[in-house]
């Protein structure tokens, strides 16, 4: 599923950016085109006066000056000396002779001649579009000359090949780099997405994982009520009352863990609040303490307590909490220490923060085992713990102390066993 979600929005996220990439390049290559083709125009405009200049000057045309001014751009030229046309280094084809009818016809019904009386030389600037005749746009310039009383007309075409063929190059660059922008999109989108989705991904995958793992624990004490119950329908009274002592017990151990799981989900959904208050840690610690030694005893553990002399600033803490903390490391202490073991509960204050630790010299926790403890149902040797155990303790104990900004530490004890240190 999350493939499916993962590519639709890596793919929706490069669309949209696309769009908005393309589009303002898009608007970017029209103004870049319009400026080209002004330049261009403005350009031809310039070299026309300047040619028109050295005309006017010389007041005389020679071969030399129309082979220069042909050289000196692609231009096409056609004189007429009173309407006659005179040849000038080659002679013009059919298709240019048509070519220059339809510049002139252009420039004549786009263009109104004045008088020549002031002005030796009437000049106009002009692009056409003429299909048919090779290159289909063209600049033109046509100039009237008054000389001696006749006109000598000059038409100078310039076809656009060059400029049109720049224009293309720049529309294939920039659609080469609009596909490289594309493709570099996608990939980044995709590269986004994946980070974007992968703790939703997780979440469902602990979730996932919680329930598979819930349902198999919950299927084992059920298992044992619905035969305890079915069993006890023939036996004898001594039986029944055995059956119903099974049943009771199995009951009790399935709401515990009721009760964990729905601790765990209320933390997950953020539905569950600490109420932070000044809090004696020390005198916290004397009543857990208090309350486990009978535990201990009965295992013939000897359990001890260590507190700092001088008085502590109040921690600020959840007292319920930490006290379930507490509770929780010192069950697990309980049940993984042997008989005749050792379990030390000790608090110091050191720079600002509390530590709280509970030592033991029990079984011990391998080193490649550590970094999985605090996981949900994760139980180190689940063949090793005892009934009852369904590897959670830790996981809500994470959970408490994360709430508090604080942190729980997992090490062993010099000489082996567990130490557990609770930093707030
Ligand atoms: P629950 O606490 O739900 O009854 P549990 O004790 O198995 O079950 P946790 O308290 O989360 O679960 O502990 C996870 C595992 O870490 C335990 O199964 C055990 O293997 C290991 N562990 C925890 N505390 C100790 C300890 N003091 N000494 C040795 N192993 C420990
Ligand atoms: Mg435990």
């Amino acid at each position: 599923m999350f493939r499916k979600v993962h590519f639709r929005l890596a793919l929706l996220c490069a669309s949209i950016t696309f769009f908005i990439l393309a589009v303002m390049s898009l608007g970017y290559l029209s103004i870049s085109e319009k400026s080209l083709k002004d330049n261009s125009f403005a350009s031809f405009q310039k070299e026309m006066e300047e040619i028109a200049e050295s005309l006017t000057e010389s007041n005389v045309l020679t071969w030399e000056q129309l082979s220069r001014i042909e050289d000196q751009g692609t231009y096409s030229i056609q004189i007429l000396d009173n309407g006659v046309p005179l040849l000038f280094n080659r002679q013009p084809s059919w298709k240019q002779e048509q070519l220059f009818d339809a510049a002139w016809d252009y420039f004549e019904s786009h263009f109104e001649i004045l008088s020549f009386e002031d002005n030796p030389l009437y000049q106009g600037e002009f692009d056409f579009s003429s299909k048919g005749f090779g290159a289909s746009d063209y600049y033109g310039c046509a100039m009237i000359l008054n000389r001696n009383g006749g006109a000598l007309k000059i038409m100078l075409l310039k076809p656009l090949t060059a400029l049109y063929q720049q224009i293309r190059t720049q529309r294939i660059l920039f659609a080469l780099l609009t596909g490289l922008a594309a493709i570099a999109l996608f990939l980044f989108s995709w590269y986004f997405t994946r980070r974007l989705l992968r703790p939703l991904e997780e979440s469902q995958q602990r979730q996932t994982q919680f329930i598979a793992a819930a349902s198999h624990e919950l299927r084992t004490p059920l298992a044992v009520i619905l035969s305890c119950a079915s069993a006890s329908r023939c036996g004898n009274e001594e039986e029944r009352a055995h059956f119903l002592d099974s049943i009771q017990s199995e009951g009790l151990r399935m709401s515990g863990l009721i009760d964990d799981m729905l601790l765990l989900s209320g933390m997950e959904a953020h539905a569950w609040t600490i109420d932070l208050r000044p809090v004696e840690l020390d005198t916290l610690l004397l009543e857990t303490f208090e309350a486990f030694e009978p535990v201990a005893a009965e295992k013939s553990i000897h359990l001890s307590i260590e507190l700092p002399e001088e008085s502590l600033p109040p921690c600020s803490c959840d007292p319920g909490r930490i006290r379930q903390v507490l509770s929780i490391l010192l069950h697990n202490a309980v049940s993984y220490t042997h008989e005749q073991g050792q379990i030390c509960l000790s608090l110091a204050y050191q720079g600002k923060s509390f530590r709280v630790q509970v030592a033991d010299n029990g079984i011990g926790i391998p080193e490649e085992e550590k970094a999985h403890i605090f996981q949900r149902f994760y139980r180190a040797d689940p063949s090793r713990s005892s009934k009852g155990h369904f590897g959670l303790g830790l996981a809500i104990a994470w959970e408490i102390i994360k709430a508090h900004q604080g942190q729980i530490l997992v090490g062993d004890t010099l000489g082996g066993g567990t130490t557990f240190t609770v930093v707030l």
